[in-house]
């Protein structure tokens, strides 16, 4: 039996369509399942100043447009529904949808990560009406007002520098004594004036009445606790690897996919690519590289399948 597809990819983040890019050129039949807009966690980024060639910063939703458009040029087709689950029989996988079954030689999960939660009193209370884990999303709501960040990463030290250009009273609150964000990123933060960055603090609770107005504050260093008046809560403190569709695959301690160099998981045919895979370095050009290299891997292994079982059919 010929499967639908050849090479299908879950999730169309930068690390998914770079997959189907390659997938398409080397003239594999390439879908690509994705339940929302294109463009996966780069569609938050408000200015990607790192990803080679682009010299000036770029927008992560203009990125994943042309992203988009690159993949769409190549070949590759878009079907807009959510996978539910990834199961292999003989050769071939078949991917459960909510809009069906798909059959296919080789897939391709790059289903990334979602932002974590900090588990405060408050915090579910006032999402979305002062708690935030998007700064392009929620940041205009909050022009001129009192916001307070959350984290000492990347994602932290990118979003509290977009969000001061809309306030200059922002404090920055990390619980350690100095950011895990790149240097770059870091001083970004630490040079402006807008920003009032406090390491060693953790939040203990958000208060408010209908939306946010106060926090509360602990040192980690002296245990002091306060509590401050504040508009809004934008929390950036990593996130979860989404995993639910495949939950038989091994993960890390961190619950990421692991896979070999070439990025395929402990089934044949089957890789993981970008923020969902265990890898020592998340980022764009790292994840698009990732799909580069699943691409190449699973055409090698469906010529190898094919081979096969035209092989069986030649000599039964
Ligand atoms: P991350 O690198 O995992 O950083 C998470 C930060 O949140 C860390 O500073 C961590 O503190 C802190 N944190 C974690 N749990 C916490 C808790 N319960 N309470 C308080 N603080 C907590 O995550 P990220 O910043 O979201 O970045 C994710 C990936 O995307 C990274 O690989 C990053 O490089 C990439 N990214 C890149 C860019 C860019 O290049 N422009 C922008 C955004 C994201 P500790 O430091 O103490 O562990």
């Amino acid at each position: 039996m010929t499967p639908d597809w050849d090479f299908v990819v879950v999730g169309g983040g930068p690390a998914g369509m770079t997959a189907a890019q390659y997938a398409s050129r080397s003239n594999l039949r390439t879908l690509v399942i994705e339940e929302m807009a294109p463009g996966g966690a780069v569609l938050l980024i408000n200015e990607m100043e790192n990803y080679p060639g682009f010299p000036e910063p770029v927008n992560g939703y203009e990125f994943s447009e042309k992203l988009r458009q690159q993949t769409e040029n190549f070949g590759a087709v878009f079907k807009s529904a959510a996978a539910t689950s990834i199961t292999k029989n003989g050769d071939i996988l078949t991917i459960d949808t909510t809009d069906g079954p798909i059959s296919t030689w080789t897939a391709v999960i790059s289903t990334g990560a979602k932002h974590k939660h900090i588990g405060v009193p408050g915090e579910e209370e006032f999402s979305g009406r002062g708690v935030s884990y998007c700064a392009t999303c929620d940041g205009p709501f909050f022009k001129g007002k009192k916001i307070l960040v959350i984290g000492g990463g990347d994602a932290a030290c990118d979003e509290a520098s977009y969000l001061a250009h809309l306030t200059d009273d922002l404090v920055m609150i990390h619980r350690r004594d100095r950011f895990r964000a790149q240097k770059a990123l870091a001083d970004r933060v630490l040079g402006n004036p807008s920003i009032d960055v406090r390491f060693n603090h953790t939040l203990e609770r958000i208060e408010g009445s209908g939306k946010v107005t106060r926090v509360v504050f602990r040192r980690t260093d002296t245990n002091e606790i306060y509590e401050e008046d504040m508009d809004a809560v934008f929390i950036f403190i990593g996130s979860v690897p989404q995993t639910q569709i495949v939950p038989d695959l091994q993960i890390d301690e961190g619950g990421y996919l692991m896979t070999d160099q070439n990025m395929e998981t402990d089934v044949k045919g089957l890789y993981a690519v970008g923020d969902v895979r265990a890898t020592p370095f998340r980022q764009v050009v790292v994840a698009c590289g990732e799909g580069a290299v699943a691409a190449h891997v699973a055409a090698a292994h469906i010529d190898a399948v094919k081979g096969d079982i035209y092989a069986g059919i030649a000599t039964s």
